[in-house]
């Protein structure tokens, strides 16, 4: 392919994406294949022969199209939003085009500068410390890491290091395996699935710690945590604090466990995946109050800022941590940059090389401005309260917990069974795309905006399906239950009916 054909097949690729957000309301959010359809409908070799472009683009469209669950679709509500603008996706052609791998300065200066320059912008727009800052007095810094779990798992092994480090120097005869073995990590039982995860793979014990009943994992808690395992002789190392939960987006109080681990020389990291990008408005600051006891603060931009995966911002009080943790020298990796303040990220992160990923926030933070990212934030969250409002409106419905940023948890009242039911079936026309949780042992289902196109006409289209299908399964009940009284095996079929 020569460059007049990329021209060609650039050009017809953006057409084709620019027509496909522009119908997206017209597809169903959930795709109607049967697991193995690909495989089946792909050869099983790659071809010999060099293929048309357009060619490939048809088959783009035949065979890959339908099996596509629409993230971007306003009727998806499932999960967290994943984040996708026209100015991040063009940032990322750009990246693409230079195809440069910025691990060293030397290796690319506008991609480590540019990464400095971002990640102080975006600290600033959240109201983060100033230490936090790169360049700053006390050296600390943000790094772009490709996820929020890579950002939990550095902070883990850069805590690990830091912890040995001193213990060692207290008392230098200690064996470093011994102190390893003994160290443990802390976070709640409303953590992501990644924060578990980032336990095995840096073979650290992880204590998911009992929440309280809104979900927060408390100073208390902790507290007490740490005591039963220092009388064990274990050695309280890591603690992963939630801002915003993956089942119903509680908050822990930082300012709670932050002053507890200062205390204990425990290594604080604030995993504000989703609600984070919230603080760039300054109304939702007061939620990460006491971050200024964090060591490391991680929130994706990729998911609530427009910007696409993958981009998870971290930001570390002290970068000499990382430094310390992961620098290995190699001859070939030497650099000529004199100017110590300006980082190596290769000493930051796991992997070596690194993509020119700052390119994608540059161009989302240029094109919108911070106003307009205020306004997508404040906006998003408006409309999950209308949805709130909309199914508060009817009885036979209860939100629960309160409405948190773009999230909106419910259930019916008739019970944990038939609120799956109802999850279920709408699953299944897939129309629209949610997920359960559960709040306080019930079963509940999360309704979340996630997709930036939404307007509040969809919001009330995905309503009305939602209590199209609770009209079915109501009405469905009260037949079974005229015909079989006495099995009672619908739960409370009566509360179900619609109080008139
Ligand atoms: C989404 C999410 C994660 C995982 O994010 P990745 O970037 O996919 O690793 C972790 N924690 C919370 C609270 C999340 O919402």
């Amino acid at each position: 392919m020569d460059s007049q054909q990329f021209r060609e097949f650039g050009k017809a690729a953006i057409d084709l994406v620019a027509d496909y957000l522009d119908n997206i309301r017209n597809r169903d959010v959930l795709p109607s294949v049967e697991p193995g359809y690909l495989l089946k409908a792909l050869p099983e070799d790659a071809p010999e022969q060099p293929e048309e472009w357009s060619d490939v683009l048809k088959d783009f469209n035949e065979t890959i199209m339908p099996g596509v669950t629409h993230w971007h679709s306003p009727r998806f509500h499932a999960f967290y939003p994943t984040g996708s603008s026209y100015a991040s996706i063009v940032g990322n052609i750009l990246s693409d085009g230079l195809g440069v791998i910025g691990f060293s300065w030397m290796s690319g200066p506008a991609c480590t500068e540019l990464e400095v320059v971002t990640l102080n912008w975006l600290g600033k727009l959240l109201g983060l410390p100033e230490e936090f800052l790169n360049c700053s007095p006390g050296s600390g810094g943000g790094v772009i890491q490709g996820s929020a779990s890579e950002a939990t798992l550095v902070g883990l092994l850069a805590a690990k290091e830091k912890t040995v480090r001193r213990l060692m120097k207290v008392n230098p005869s200690m064996d470093e395996d011994e102190i390893k073995s003994r160290l443990v990590a802390y976070t709640s039982d409303q953590c992501n699935s990644s924060v578990e995860k980032a336990g095995l793979l840096g073979s650290m014990k992880m204590r998911l710690l009992k929440s309280d009943p809104d979900g927060r994992l408390r100073g208390e808690t902790l507290k007490n945590a740490f005591d039963e395992d220092c009388a064990q002789g274990l050695i309280p190392c890591y603690v992963i604090a939630n801002l915003g939960t993956t089942g119903t987006c509680a908050f822990d109080p930082l300012y709670e466990l932050g002053p507890i681990c200062n205390e204990q020389n425990v290594w604080l990291h604030v995993d504000a995946a989703y609600a984070g990008a919230a603080f760039i408005c300054p109304e939702y600051r007061h939620l990460m109050k006491g971050v200024e006891f964090a060591d490391s603060f991680d929130v994706n931009a990729h998911k609530w800022l427009c910007v696409n995966f993958d981009l998870s911002a971290m930001w570390v009080k002290n970068a000499n941590d990382l430094i310390n943790t992961f620098d290995v020298q190699r001859i070939y990796l030497s650099d000529i940059k004199t100017d110590t303040k300006i980082p190596d990220y290769r000493h930051w992160q796991i992997p070596l090389g690194r993509r020119f990923r700052s390119l994608k926030l540059w161009t989302v933070m240029r094109i919108y401005g911070a106003e307009r990212l205020r306004e997508h934030i404040r906006g998003q969250i408006s409309l999950a309260q209308h949805f709130a409002k909309l199914v508060q409106s009817d009885e036979r419905f209860l939100v629960e917990p309160e409405p948190a940023m773009g999230l909106v948890c419910f259930r019916l009242k008739a019970g944990d069974n038939i609120t799956k039911r109802l999850l279920e079936n709408v699953t299944e026309r897939k129309e629209i795309f949610m997920v359960a949780a559960t709040y306080r042992g019930r079963y509940i289902i999360r309704f979340v905006i996630c997709s930036r196109l939404t307007t509040i006409d969809d919001v009330t289209y995905s309503w009305n399906k939602i209590k199209q299908e609770a009209d079915l399964i109501c009405s469905e009940n009260i037949h079974v239950k005229a015909k079989m009284p006495a099995l009672n095996r619908i739960d409370t079929v009566n509360n179900c009916e619609k109080s008139k």
